[in-house]
C-alpha cells in the first residue's frame, strides 16, 4: 500500500492536514465544550479526537507534568474570581516546564465542575485561555465532568534542548532566583484574615508567570539544576539538595523580597513560581535583567554534603526558615 493510501488512517497522517478542530457530537458536556472552544478559539487545536496528535520530531526531550488544583484545598472561592482560578491553575502547572528547562508543546485540561460552579465555566475557561496564550501552550484536548468539588487538573507537554533536573547540583555551583519572593505570602496572610491584599501582592497570588522563557536562557546559560518555587524558597531548595545529594547554603540578605514582608518570610513563601537554578558558572544577570525585566540574584552556593540547606543572615547561621505549608481548608 502506497503512502497515499494511508492518509487519514491516523499514523501516517501528516498532523498539518487533520482539521482544526474534530466535530463534537451532541449532548449537554459537548455544548459545554463548544461553548469552551468558542472562548479559547486559536488558543485551542484539534479538539475532538479521542486523542492529541504531536509533533515532536524537533527534539528528542519531550517533558510531561501533571498538577491538580482542588477547591478548598488549593484555594478559596471567595479569594479568586473564576477567570483567576482558571489561570493559576493552568499557570501553576506549566511552572514545572519552566522548572525543566522545557518550552510548552500545549497542555490537557481535565474539569470537575459542581453544579453551583457551572455558570462560572466559561469565565473559568477564559483564565485557563488566557495562561494558554501568554504561554503559547495550546489547549490539545482534556475531559469534562460533574462532581461535588470544583477540581482542574493540568497535563502539560513541552520539549526541552536542555532539560534541567532537581538532580544535577553540584559542590561549587552557585545558586541564582529569578525575580522576587514573598508577595504570594503576603496576600495569602490578609486573604486569611478576610483583608483585601495589597494589589502588588495579591497579583503575585492570583496571576504567578510561569518562568518559560527565562528558564530556556538560563539553560542555555549553562544552569544544570532547577526547582520552581511552589512550596517556598528554602523548602524548594530543600527538594534539590536531597535529589543533588548536596548541601546548598543560602544569605537570606541577598534575596530580592517585594515590601511588606522580611527576607526571613519570604524564604517560606509558596506558589511563587519563581525559578531556581544552580550553574557552574557565575550568570550575566544585568543582561537577564535587560531581556526579562525581570531580577536575577546570586542567593548562595552549593557544598559538599547531605541534602541539607543552610541559612545565613547578615554573616550569622540562622534556622532554615521552612515550615509553611499550602493553604489548608484548617489554615
Ligand atoms: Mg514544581
Amino acid at each position: 500500500m502506497g503512502a497515499d493510501s494511508n492518509r487519514g488512517r491516523g499514523s501516517n497522517t501528516p498532523a498539518g492536514e487533520l482539521p482544526r478542530h474534530i466535530p463534537l457530537g451532541s449532548g449537554g458536556e459537548f455544548d459545554a465544550i463548544r461553548t469552551l472552544l468558542d472562548r479559547w478559539g486559536k488558543n485551542a487545536h484539534r479538539i475532538g479526537d479521542d486523542g492529541a496528535l504531536l509533533d515532536a520530531r524537533e527534539s528528542p526531550n519531550v517533558v510531561v507534568s501533571i498538577d491538580t488544583s482542588v477547591e478548598n484545598v488549593h484555594f478559596r472561592r471567595e479569594w479568586l474570581n473564576p477567570e483567576e482560578i482558571g489561570y493559576r491553575a493552568a499557570a501553576a502547572a506549566l511552572s514545572d516546564l519552566a522548572a525543566m528547562g522545557a518550552t510548552p508543546l500545549g497542555m490537557l485540561v481535565a474539569l470537575t465542575i459542581p453544579d453551583s460552579w457551572r455558570g462560572a465555566l466559561d469565565a473559568i475557561g477564559d483564565g485557563i485561555g488566557e495562561a494558554a496564550s501568554s504561554c503559547n501552550a495550546p489547549i490539545l484536548g482534556g475531559d469534562l465532568s460533574r462532581g461535588t468539588e470544583l477540581s482542574l487538573t493540568f497535563s502539560v507537554i513541552g520539549t526541552a534542548q536542555h532539560p534541567l533536573s532537581r538532580s544535577l547540583a553540584r559542590p561549587g555551583d552557585l545558586v541564582y532566583m529569578t525575580g522576587s519572593v514573598g508577595g504570594s505570602l503576603l496576600a495569602l496572610r490578609d486573604l486569611q484574615a478576610g483583608r483585601q491584599p495589597d494589589p502588588a501582592a495579591r497579583r503575585r497570588f492570583a496571576h504567578p508567570v510561569p518562568r518559560l522563557a527565562e528558564a530556556a536562557w538560563l539553560a542555555r546559560a549553562g544552569a544544570s539544576a532547577a526547582v520552581d518555587v511552589s512550596d517556598g524558597l528554602v523548602a524548594d531548595l530543600g527538594h534539590l539538595a536531597a535529589a543533588s545529594g548536596v548541601a546548598i547554603r543560602v544569605h537570606i540578605e541577598r534575596l530580592s523580597v517585594v515590601h511588606g514582608i522580611s527576607a526571613i518570610d519570604a524564604c517560606r513563601s509558596g506558589e511563587e513560581y519563581e525559578l531556581v537554578v544552580t550553574t557552574p558558572r557565575e550568570l550575566d544577570t544585568r543582561e537577564f535583567q535587560r531581556v526579562f525585566g525581570l531580577d536575577l540574584t546570586c542567593i548562595g552556593t552549593v557544598t559538599e554534603g547531605d541534602a541539607i540547606v543552610r541559612t545565613f543572615l547578615d554573616g550569622g547561621e540562622v534556622e532554615p526558615p521552612t515550615g509553611y505549608l499550602h493553604f489548608t481548608p484548617e489554615s
